[in-house]
């Protein structure tokens, strides 16, 4: 269990080194530690070594650990891909969800809010690589569904999200980090001004804070390699 303190404090220093490359405080690069397919305890162990913030994308086990660790207080994000007999559970256990890329799962979320909690953090997901990825609303779409998400009661629209394709190729990968910040800066002369871009994952975290990204989604680099499913 050390590694796991180990690994998040080697990837606090990448997120440092990154963010002082291009200028950038580290302070405006949240980390959310992925932990899906982990078990409780791996969770616990980032906890102790001070991580707050932790990503799920799988509705059961994501709220049985959210439930089960609830006397921690950690902050919890639905990061997978949600289908709309999932949201009550969604919208009970979780404090943001970064994975919205139609109405209709916004509007339920919304509805489905305790009106005595605050309002639900939810991102845009962006498809930025066209064909190559199936999840997310198309860069063209994006504008529209997040000022029709802005207008939902219960939710807080906060940001954009995406998950390139991967790749090796450094020019194509801040193209496609690319498109969230100009998405953003759109909206923000519609008047929508977001404060997240969700974007860097293990292996590309340099790329996308480079590219703007005020939110990092890391599972493999704290908790080690997951089995496949
Ligand atoms: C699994 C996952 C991550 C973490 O990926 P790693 O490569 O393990 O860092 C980030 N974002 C989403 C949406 C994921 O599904």
């Amino acid at each position: 269990m050390t590694s796991i303190s180990t690994n998040l404090q080697a990837v606090r220093d990448r997120i440092r080194a990154a963010a002082q490359a291009c200028g950038r405080g580290p302070e405006e690069v949240v980390l959310l530690a992925v932990s899906k397919t982990w078990p409780a305890e791996a969770v616990r162990a980032a906890a102790a070594a001070g991580q707050r913030a932790f990503g799920e994308n799988y509705v059961q086990e994501g709220c049985a650990k959210a439930e089960g660790l609830a006397e921690l207080g950690l902050e919890w994000h639905f990061i997978g891909p949600l289908q709309s007999n999932k949201t009550r559970q969604v919208a009970m256990h979780f404090d943001w969800v970064h994975s919205i890329d139609r109405l209709k799962i916004a509007e339920r979320l919304s509805a489905q809010r305790d009106v005595h909690r605050p309002p639900l953090n939810v991102c845009i997901q962006v498809n930025v690589s066209g064909e190559a990825s199936k999840s997310g609303v198309a860069p063209a779409d994006a504008a529209a569904l997040a000022q029709a998400v802005a207008g939902l009661p219960r939710l807080r629209l906060r940001g954009l999200m995406c998950i390139p394709e991967p790749t090796d190729d450094p020019a194509l990968l801040a193209a496609r980090f690319g498109v969230l910040g100009e998405l953003r800066a759109r909206l923000a002369g519609e008047g929508l001004a977001l404060d997240t871009l969700s974007m860097g994952m293990s292996h590309d975290l340099e790329a996308a804070i480079a590219a703007g990204s005020t939110m990092v989604r890391v599972g493999t680099a704290i908790f080690g390699e997951r089995r496949q499913a």
